[in-house]
């Protein structure tokens, strides 16, 4: 199917099914410069098999005149951002939730390696504004949220370069499996209070090992219990432990790639781990879910403007 570019011209099926996520407007909303409502018509002479186009007729006397201004429909859409067709695209998105390898799409959607790593970048930005950037809050009154820090990558030798692996730091809401991961730089007071309280709801019982970091929680609202690390302990007295958390880790990292990149893939990498345990335990479709965080970020009525594309090659960590 993927190898022709013949039959994977989208549908009026997959439209209605497109702005239903919200990744193309509906007709009626989006309009032409002059301010009239655009039509979506099939057009042969577009790869994507449908254009905006504006039929207003004005007449001027005798003259009778058509605005016929045209639009592309992936203008300013989440597809805008490439140039494979539409179905290529959503074929794409699915695998890449899926986590099957980057040379299994390459070879599936016959693609080239930097359209596959682009497209992923794109993913990857599209999950950490939904998890990250829009992110709610976990824990609350009667919730208990398991904390800890955790290293990713041991010490590896690149181009000479001792590059030193990444601290995550992250928490789990007991009973509901909600979770939060964030890159840090460093593991003092500072840094993760702040993550704390930028994650977790004020008055949640939070539990945690004895980093001397966390010895202020008690003082900034929060019920703090302190337990020794290591799976199947509980507290004697308090009945406390970190069990979740511990168990949590290997998840995180059994999907992780061979090799880390910089910063910007690493929190990529986070928010879709969040985001596909998300999805799993709120019984929703990975997909679809995807793709209505697509649709709130790139709203062609209200264009999101990315930045331009960071060099994803600095720093590549290899496993020995
Ligand atoms: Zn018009």
């Amino acid at each position: 199917m993927f190898e022709s570019e013949d039959g994977l011209k989208i549908n009026a099926n997959v439209l209605e099914q497109l702005q239903e996520w919200n990744l193309i407007p509906c007709e009626g909303q989006y309009l032409c410069a002059r301010g009239h409502p655009l039509k979506l018509l099939e057009c042969t002479a577009s790869s994507d098999g449908f254009v905006w186009r504006c039929r207003k007729i004005s007449k001027s006397g005798k003259q009778v005149r058509t605005c016929n201004q045209q639009i592309s429909l992936r203008k300013n859409t989440f597809f805008d951002r490439s140039r494979l067709s539409m179905v290529k695209l959503i074929a794409f998105s699915y695998f890449w939730l899926k986590n099957v390898t980057q040379d299994f799409i390459i070879e599936e959607l016959s693609i080239t390696r930097p359209t596959a790593v682009d497209w992923c970048n794109f993913c990857r930005e599209v999950v950490y504004d939904g998890m990250v950037v829009k992110g709610r809050k976990i824990g609350g009154v009667g919730s208990i949220v398991e904390i800890d820090e955790s290293k990713f990558g041991r010490r590896k030798y690149h181009r000479g370069h001792a590059v030193e692996g990444q601290w995550v730091f992250g928490g789990v809401e007991r009973g509901t499996n909600k979770c939060f991961l964030v890159p840090v730089e460093k593991r003092d007071k500072e840094t993760l209070l702040a993550v704390i309280k930028n994650w977790i709801l004020p008055n949640t019982t939070i539990v945690s090992d004895f980093w001397k970091a966390y010895d202020c929680l008690s003082d900034e609202g929060y019920v703090h219990f302190k337990v020794n690390h290591s799976v199947n302990f509980k507290d004697p007295e308090t009945q406390q432990h970190t069990n979740t958390i511990e168990g949590f880790w290997r998840h995180v990292k059994y999907p992780m790639p061979q090799y880390h990149r910089n910063k910007k893939f690493f929190s990529g990498y986070l928010a879709k781990f969040m985001f596909v345990r998300h999805c799993k335990h709120a019984g929703l479709d990975p997909l679809s879910n995807f793709f209505k965080l697509a649709g709130a970020l790139y709203n062609p009525l209200n264009p999101y403007m990315p930045e331009e594309a960071e060099d994803f090659e600095i720093e590549v960590m290899e496993e020995e």
